[in-house]
């Protein structure tokens, strides 16, 4: 095993591509010059197309659950009603998020591994008129589960006045994203999942009606408070001092994307999906979740006769591979493989092939190559 070699694919943090590493070393800088203003403002135009909107994406420093955090502190109001559809550990962060915050707090539960019915939601808002905003979350980290934002959106929007707050954290760059046209008021995202960087931005937007909805909240707030972001924003500047480092990472993170264009990233990420679980299927492993629920950029593996934890051990010790255990009442029962971001083909192949070996060494009596197969076969039928 290489000592500095590590194979990092937990659904986040993720690698860092070379060249991002790269630029975020250049040196530092002012944050209130002119090089920070020209960064800004060459970053700007170019994180909408990311979003899938026209509206500016503010940039906060903090991890995506300050993301989350600011969602919830701009939107709404102690006494406010909310729902908050729960589909796994990070719908009930948000949650969390709400009832610290003294929000009237009402929770849809879904069974983990299973993606939320829009119908229901439709069905609960239409018994309860109050509420002020629905929080979900597009990729439910957690469980490897794609929640369907789009239709969702489509039934609040037809049934209330709610806001439609929506935690893209692990997939927005990696996973097809139309704010404006499915009308999600708030998307939220951070820097270390699909986008790329270490952890510490915080990317959010909200829509023409979610600002109406922010100017007149009278929750106090102050690093939080999107309004500063805007104002400044538009003087291509921050209210604090920005991670700059990040930002230098970040235009680098936006030139590759375009240079590979957002429809052949999200095209990777849906070939990635599919190779990792035609892979598991071949070895008689079962998912956690159905081929509908499935997220394009992280896949849980709920293996019935073997531990999962062992076989984390056994690629880590062997291969130097990290991937992700269960939360909460998944602990110890699944893992998770991520495969977003800096990720391709040849990487979920090495993921194949080395668990595998890994699944030998615990015993689990499989056909070594069955896994690999699978994966290369689909790599042929969906070639690009
Ligand atoms: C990672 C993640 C977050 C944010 O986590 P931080 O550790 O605060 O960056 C929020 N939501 C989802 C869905 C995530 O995957």
């Amino acid at each position: 095993m290489l000592p500095d070699q590590h194979l990092l694919r937990i659904p986040g943090p993720s690698p860092i591509p070379p060249s991002v590493e790269r630029a975020m070393n250049r040196p530092m800088i002012g944050h209130r010059g002119q090089e920070t203003k020209e960064l800004l403002k060459a970053i700007r135009p170019r994180l909408k197309p990311v979003f899938g909107t026209e509206q500016d994406v503010l940039i906060i420093t903090g991890s995506g659950t300050s993301g989350l955090e600011t969602a919830v502190v701009n939107t709404v109001e102690p006494g406010d009603e909310v729902l908050v559809v729960v589909t796994g550990a990070f719908g009930d962060r948000f949650a969390k998020i709400c009832e610290a915050y003294q929000i009237k707090t009402h929770r849809y539960e879904v069974e983990w591994g299973s993606a939320v019915d829009p119908e229901n939601v439709k069905q609960f808002l239409e018994s309860h008129p109050g509420i002020k905003a629905v929080f979900a979350t597009y990729c439910e980290t957690s469980t490897g589960v794609l929640n369907p934002i789009s239709k969702i959106a489509e039934v609040v929007h037809a049934v209330s006045d709610a806001l439609v707050i929506v935690d893209g954290v692990s997939c927005v760059g990696g996973v097809q994203t139309k704010m404006d046209e499915w009308g999600i008021d708030v998307l939220v995202t951070g820097s270390q999942k699909a986008m790329m960087l270490p952890a510490g931005l915080t990317f959010i937007a909200a829509s023409e009606r979610a600002w109406q909805v922010i100017e007149s909240n009278k929750q106090s707030r102050f690093y939080l408070d999107l309004r500063k972001y805007r104002d400044n924003l538009q003087k291509n500047a921050t209210p604090f001092t920005p991670g700059l480092s990040l930002l230098f990472g970040l235009d680098q993170v936006l030139h590759l994307l375009e240079e590979e264009g957002l429809d052949n990233v999200y095209a990777r990420h849906q070939q990635m999906m599919k190779m990792t679980r035609a892979a598991f299927q071949a070895l008689h492993i079962p998912l956690l979740t159905s081929e509908e629920a499935a997220s394009p950029t992280v896949t849980a593996v709920k293996p019935e006769d073997f531990a999962a934890e062992e076989l984390r051990k056994a690629v880590k010790q062997h291969f130097n591979l990290s991937v992700a255990g269960g939360q909460q009442h998944l602990q110890g029962k699944i893992f998770r493989i991520g495969h977003m971001g800096y990720c391709s083909p040849a990487d979920v192949l090495q993921i194949i092939g080395v668990m595998e070996i890994g699944l030998q060494q615990i015993g689990k009596d499989i056909e070594l190559g069955a896994g690999t197969k699978a994966a290369q076969k689909v790599y042929l039928e969906t070639g690009r």
